[in-house]
């Protein structure tokens, strides 16, 4: 897996981008810098690219007498110390799904109270920031009052809300945007030429503007497991809806096969390393409950608007409608199931430890209203 660290080279945010190196050229660094938009649209790969350019010691030679932009030259020793996940000016936090807990925030504190080797920058990393538990949350926040020079704390997230307002005052805020549609088709081009036109439309969509999403659609089969879907799940759930049927035969079908999309190249976003590094697998297991959010999203939103160029799914919107329509389920019951969908993958990734975690008691909660 080639890894790419160059700021120039990150697909979008050119104006984030830029921001960040003026920061630096204009030796304005911030003691806290909070970086929020969508999900997986590269905020973690600016972070990380940001960080190791900084300390890319190729670049501070030549700044002193250049005033080039930043870049990340991957040969120096402390590109090639972070390439090895190894840098000891970078520390890189994150929740794998769970919260992110005050043992994290000791581990900062015990790499704070290292001398850096070199009279550098250094870079604390906190991915999905807004997991911090209280007692976290508190405990960086008595850090952030008390910046240390040449400190950069960068933290993460989706939803800037669920962080404490107390540590959102403290940062820099720079907020990110889903990937434009003609520069994520640009980019996916580069990878899959050969890409069928029709296919990059749907997928376009259906990434909402995310690289590692769209590559994830690609890698993982999108089309094929669909197919699968709407054929042995979904056709089947809407017929026995109006009578309550037996879901036991949809379920064991299911447990079959739907094995997670292998996620040998998730893309940019997912070339993490460090506390994200064991991520991969968690995914895995709730792809295809993501892709069975994708078509009730579609069922429910027909269901209520009628409008077939909205579904995401718009190439397959014939069987969309026999499901909104067709079966007798109201806009209620579907989204009664998108909730209870949303619930399973919330137990697959840990959030809602009470329940059991069982495909049957899935099924059944979908049409047991
Ligand atoms: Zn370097």
């Amino acid at each position: 897996m080639a890894l790419n660290y160059n700021l120039s080279e990150i697909i979008g945010h050119k104006k984030q981008i830029d921001f960040l190196s003026g920061l630096y050229s204009s030796q304005r660094m911030p003691s806290g810098l909070l970086f929020y938009g969508q999900k997986n649209i590269g905020k973690n790969i600016t972070a990380l690219s940001f960080a190791a350019s900084v300390l890319c010691r190729d670049y501070a030679e030549n700044f002193k007498t250049d005033s080039s932009s930043l870049n990340f030259c991957g040969k120096c020793p402390s590109c090639l110390s972070f390439l090895n996940g190894m840098n000891q000016n970078i520390f890189t936090a994150g929740s794998s799904g769970n919260s992110i807990k005050i043992e994290t925030i000791h581990q900062i504190t015990s790499f704070l109270a290292l001398k850096p080797q070199y009279p550098t920058h250094r870079f604390i990393i906190i991915n999905d920031a807004s997991a911090m538990n209280p007692s976290a949350s508190n405990a960086l926040l008595k850090i952030l009052e008390e910046p240390q020079e040449k400190t950069v704390f960068i933290l993460i997230t989706s939803s800037p809300s669920m962080l404490a307002p107390t540590i959102v005052s403290r940062c820099i805020l720079l907020s990110f945007a889903p990937i434009a549609d003609e520069i994520l088709s640009g980019a996916v081009k580069l990878t899959y030429p050969d890409i069928k036109a029709d296919k990059l439309k749907i997928f376009l969509k259906l990434a909402r503007g995310s690289y590692s999403g769209f590559i994830r659609l690609i890698e993982g089969g999108y089309l094929e497991k669909r197919d699968f879907l709407i054929n042995n799940v979904f056709k089947k759930l809407f017929s026995e809806f109006r009578k309550k049927g037996d879901i036991y035969g949809i379920s064991a079908e299911f447990a079959s096969k739907s094995k997670g999309a292998k996620k040998k190249n998730g893309g940019i976003d997912a070339e993490v390393k460090g506390a994200a590094a064991d991520e991969d697998e968690d995914e895995d297991k709730t792809y295809i409950f993501e892709l069975i959010l994708f078509i009730f999203r579609d069922i429910y939103i027909y269901s209520l608007l009628k409008d077939e160029e909205i579904l995401y799914n718009e190439d397959i919107a014939g069987e969309i409608k026999k499901f909104a329509f067709e079966s007798g389920a109201s806009p209620e019951d579907i989204r009664h199931m998108i909730e209870t969908t949303v619930l399973h993958i919330e137990k697959i990734n840990g959030y809602n430890l009470n329940k059991s975690i069982s495909i049957d008691s899935y099924f059944s909660n979908l049409i047991s209203a």
